[in-house]
């Protein structure tokens, strides 16, 4: 049945899904959503405020390119939007109160598990929301056995990618810096200023 909803909507989005072909990928044999986060905030006077929305939602499409079609997982749409109080300081930085998101996704959460998803990942492009992220996959998992929820961060991995950054950058420099600038430069050259 997953296999048909894949085939018939060519797609890993659960947006574009109708209601029967989500109902269909919920019921799918280990049936697995991805949910993207970013923030809206200052990242310094040479990068754009989404840039860590703008990282997760490229890379994980990128990754979810490299699955097996019949694979059972599909995405959320991005929530770009995230928690960055540190950052209100500077123009342009919006966020939300962490109740509000964790509510949001215990709830969005609830929903997905009812409909028979068995696992929930959240991809969170944004180290300030790491710990709020941790505890909404706990008070979720919590309350929905039935729901494996990963919390996970980009810049976690792969393994040995820091080595590619010297000190003092690689401890210090990570909001902005080299490191997101290189990535930006990589993605999106165009929205790279001086
Ligand atoms: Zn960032």
């Amino acid at each position: 049945m997953g296999d048909d909803a894949y085939a018939c909507q060519g797609s890993r989005r659960l947006e574009r899904l109708t209601w029967p072909a989500f109902q269909a990928a919920a019921q799918t044999c280990g049936s697995t959503v991805v949910w993207p986060f970013g923030a809206f905030e200052q990242h310094g006077p040479h990068l754009p405020l989404g840039t860590d929305a703008l990282f997760a939602e490229q890379i994980l499409d990128q990754v979810l390119e490299t699955f097996p079609q019949e694979a059972p997982i599909w995405r959320l749409p991005l929530q770009s939007i995230g928690f960055s109080p540190e950052h209100l300081g500077f123009p342009g930085t919006l966020s939300l109160p962490a109740e509000l998101l964790i509510r949001s996704i215990e709830t969005v959460g609830a929903q997905l598990a009812a409909a028979g998803f068995e696992r929930l990942v959240l991809f969170n492009g944004h180290g300030g929301q790491i710990a709020l992220l941790q505890v909404a996959a706990r008070q979720l998992r919590a309350a929905h056995p039935s729901l494996g929820v990963l919390p996970c961060f980009l810049w976690s991995g792969p393994k040995g990618i820091g080595e590619l950054i010297e000190e003092p950058e690689r401890s210090e420099g990570l909001h902005a810096g080299q490191v997101e600038t290189s990535l930006m430069l990589q993605l999106n050259p165009e929205l790279v200023g001086p």
